[in-house]
């Protein structure tokens, strides 16, 4: 038996751990674009406050993986799933190489969402969504600070992650103008009051907001970019977080349901038998996307327990692969999201009541 992931992030690396502890002898391969290991996501908002970040926030090397007899290809990109003969195309050091998989599992999580008006200037902008991007943000700044100076950053977007990021700039000395479309800040997770509250913990870190922003494009001024919005500002460097967008490309190329992101039923099994997906990816059957470490987490134990047999034996002696359309007869115990609530890493604010998540 021979099972394939894409994909580094928890998902990948939990499921992986997991089946292993189950399964001593089934071949377990983790495919990965990412260089420098197994790393925390949610720790690339305090990315400029912590000096030693780029060291801490590797939580395991890919070396610590292999001594547990898993095969990790670091630096490798899959091209492409090919359904009609199980196998996956990885371009890894130039070279195209095929792998065969008995079941796979997609965990490729998400990129950082670009709004099409935004999508233009690409160049002009960083985002903050991958231990790549914070190395490029961290390069650009220490430039100001060779030069003892702190630079001046335009963030676009008061959700979650540009609320932290503005945050966390700020703390670390920059001086920092946020953007918000909305009339307030995080309004998807928050109650008006908890909102209000973080504006005022912001302002008072000395972060600009500037809420009810249509920002219409970015313009270049010499070493300077502008935002323009009904008024044009100019600033050092320019963030974009205006939210994530699950990876489904490969999918969809692959010819497997999506929509948001890759449709799972609550199996987390995708449109094809031998194909599940989990993570930031995955679109379970409530149209719901569940984006955060710890139902992640979760279903990527359970994931792990059902592939490797463990609940069937306890529950049911169904096969496991079932097509989305029986799924709704069998009586296997499916993966229900835990009860779970998020934080947001804002240095100073608490909120009052329960976050939306
Ligand atoms: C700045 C930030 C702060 C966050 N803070 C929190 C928080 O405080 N709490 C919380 O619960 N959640 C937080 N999140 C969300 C959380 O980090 C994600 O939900 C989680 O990391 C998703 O994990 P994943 O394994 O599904 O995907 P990812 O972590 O995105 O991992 C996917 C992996 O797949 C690889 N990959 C993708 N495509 C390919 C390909 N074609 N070939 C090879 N490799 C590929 C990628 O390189 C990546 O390593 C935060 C996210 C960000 C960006």
């Amino acid at each position: 038996m021979q099972i394939v992931i894409i994909g580094s992030g928890v998902a990948g690396v939990s499921f992986a751990e997991k089946y292993r502890m189950l399964s001593a002898d089934t071949e377990i391969t983790l495919v990965t674009r990412e260089h420098d290991g197994y790393y925390s996501r949610p720790l690339l908002s305090r990315g400029f406050s912590r000096a030693d970040i780029e060291q801490s926030i590797i939580l395991k090397p890919f070396d610590k993986l292999r001594e547990n007899n898993i095969h990790v290809l670091g630096g490798a990109e899959v091209t492409a799933i090919n359904r009609a003969d199980k196998s996956i195309a990885i371009l890894v050091s130039s070279q195209e190489k095929q792998l065969h998989y008995d079941k796979l599992i997609l965990a490729q999580g998400s990129a950082a969402f670009i709004p099409p008006p935004f999508r233009p200037y690409e160049k002009l902008f960083f985002c903050l969504n991958s231990l790549v991007d914070l190395k490029a943000l961290r390069q650009f700044r220490q430039g100001f600070l060779n030069q003892n100076q702190q630079p001046h950053w335009a963030i676009i977007g008061g959700g979650l992650i540009g609320c932290e990021v503005a945050s966390d700039l700020a703390a670390a000395g920059d001086k920092v103008t946020l953007f918000h479309a909305m009339d307030r800040l995080m309004e998807r997770q928050l109650v008006d009051e908890d909102s209000a509250l973080l504006l005022n913990v912001l302002q008072n870190a000395d972060v600009k907001v500037l809420l009810n922003q249509a920002v219409q494009e970015f313009i270049q001024a010499g070493d300077k970019v502008c935002v323009r919005t009904e008024v044009t500002a100019k600033f050092d460097g320019l963030i974009v977080a205006c939210g994530f967008k699950p990876r489904t490309e490969l999918a969809q190329l692959a010819g497997l349901e999506t929509d948001r992101g890759i449709k799972v039923n609550q199996y987390l099994q995708t449109s094809d038998e031998s194909i599940y997906a989990l993570g930031d990816v995955a679109e379970l059957p409530n149209g719901k996307l569940y984006a955060f470490i710890l139902p992640i987490r979760s279903q990527a134990l359970w994931l792990a327990e059902f592939l490797s047999g463990q609940k069937q034996n306890r529950i049911s002696s169904l096969p496991i692969a079932t097509t989305l359309t029986s799924m709704d007869q069998r009586e296997v115990e499916a993966w229900t999201p835990p009860i779970f609530t998020t934080k947001a890493k804002v240095h100073g604010f608490e909120a009052v009541h329960p976050y939306n998540v």
